[in-house]
């Protein structure tokens, strides 16, 4: 009743990390594998995002050492979403999960994910209880960001991040969606079938930094706008409606202004303000019209997600 299992770590400019999270994920496949939950033949997969570190190297010579071990190395450097997607689609497990290099999530887990899906359900979300140890602007942002996406009526599970399980069926429907810019947290929950969530506490980071700079973040954040949701648009839409309809009372406030009493200052604020504002009004919404047309641009070439440069 035992399944094959593959777990696909990421990894850019991880050699901080590497040796340490090889070490942890092989003995939570030995110690599965006694529970009698995965098979001989499960095994990691590591996918170099490019790393200008030696990286690459270390997932190397571990897979020569290691049977359990593959590396896929992509040509440059694509993104967490694009190497999760790599990996992903590389592994050859029935069942797939997916987790950060840094082993901020709790890699004890997965022995519950995997009794679930024995269970019968077919994705299985990593939820963080507790955000103790992120920054409080990180924690402040990504609250704020959760609630938004909901707002925008993006289906999204809350606190969740890159870290799950998926069954074979799952990903074969996730290879049918064809978009290049792929948000995976807002893709996965449209594939339906049954899902549950395990809980547990995010650790910090044991060693290295960050991989995602302020920069990344808000890229991300972008994308997973306006991937899945038009209310941007549908607010410019409101925005103009509204200005129009306060211009109209505005000019038959002065027409009345004028006719009942005299004291009508020719001032220049009441031209100025409203050229300057219609002017911020109207940038702005080319602004955000500009956000879609690119993503179209960007999805009608069709360019790959990523290249793979070698398999090990
Ligand atoms: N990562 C990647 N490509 C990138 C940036 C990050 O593959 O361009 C990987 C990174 O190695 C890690 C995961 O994505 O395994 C999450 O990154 P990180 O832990 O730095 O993000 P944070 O936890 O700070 O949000
Ligand atoms: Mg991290």
């Amino acid at each position: 009743m035992s399944i094959k299992l593959s777990i696909v770590i990421p990894c850019y400019n991880e050699s901080e990390v590497f040796p340490e999270t090889s070490r942890r994920l092989l003995a939570l496949l030995d110690h599965l594998q006694t529970q009698a939950l995965i098979t001989e033949d499960s095994s990691l997969y590591f996918v170099d995002d490019g790393s200008e570190d030696n990286t690459w190297q270390l997932i190397q010579k571990l897979a020569e050492n290691s049977s359990h071990v593959h590396g896929i190395k992509l040509s440059r450097n694509r993104g967490h979403q694009n190497a999760l997607l790599a990996g992903l689609f590389c592994a050859e497990g029935d069942v797939l999960v997916s987790i950060d290099a840094d082993l901020q999530d709790d890699i004890s887990v997965i022995e519950n994910m995997l009794i679930k899906h024995r269970e019968g359900v077919d994705i299985v979300y990593g939820v963080r209880s507790a955000r103790d140890t992120d920054t409080a602007f990180k924690r402040g942002t990504a609250e704020t960001y959760y609630r938004l996406l909901e707002l925008m009526g993006v289906d999204i599970v809350y606190n969740h991040a890159d870290y799950r399980l998926l069954s074979r069926r799952a990903l074969t429907a996730l290879g049918d969606f064809n978009e290049v810019n792929l948000f995976l947290r807002g893709i996965i929950p449209l594939l339906g079938f049954r899902s549950a969530t395990v809980e547990y506490e995010r650790h910090e980071r044991f060693a290295g930094e960050s991989k995602y700079p302020l920069r990344k973040m808000l890229a991300l954040a972008a994308d997973g706008i306006t991937s899945f949701s038009v209310t941007p648009l549908r607010l410019i839409t409101a925005l103009g409606f509204s200005v129009c309809l306060f211009s109209v009372v505005m000019a038959l406030w002065i027409v009345l202004g004028k006719l009942l009493t005299d004291s009508i200052v020719p001032g220049w604020a009441s031209s100025v303000v409203p050229i300057y504002f219609l002017g911020g009004v109207q940038l702005l919404s080319i602004g955000v019209l500009g956000e879609y047309v690119a993503k179209i641009y960007l999805e009608t070439k069709r360019r790959p997600r990523y290249i793979i440069e070698r398999i090990i």
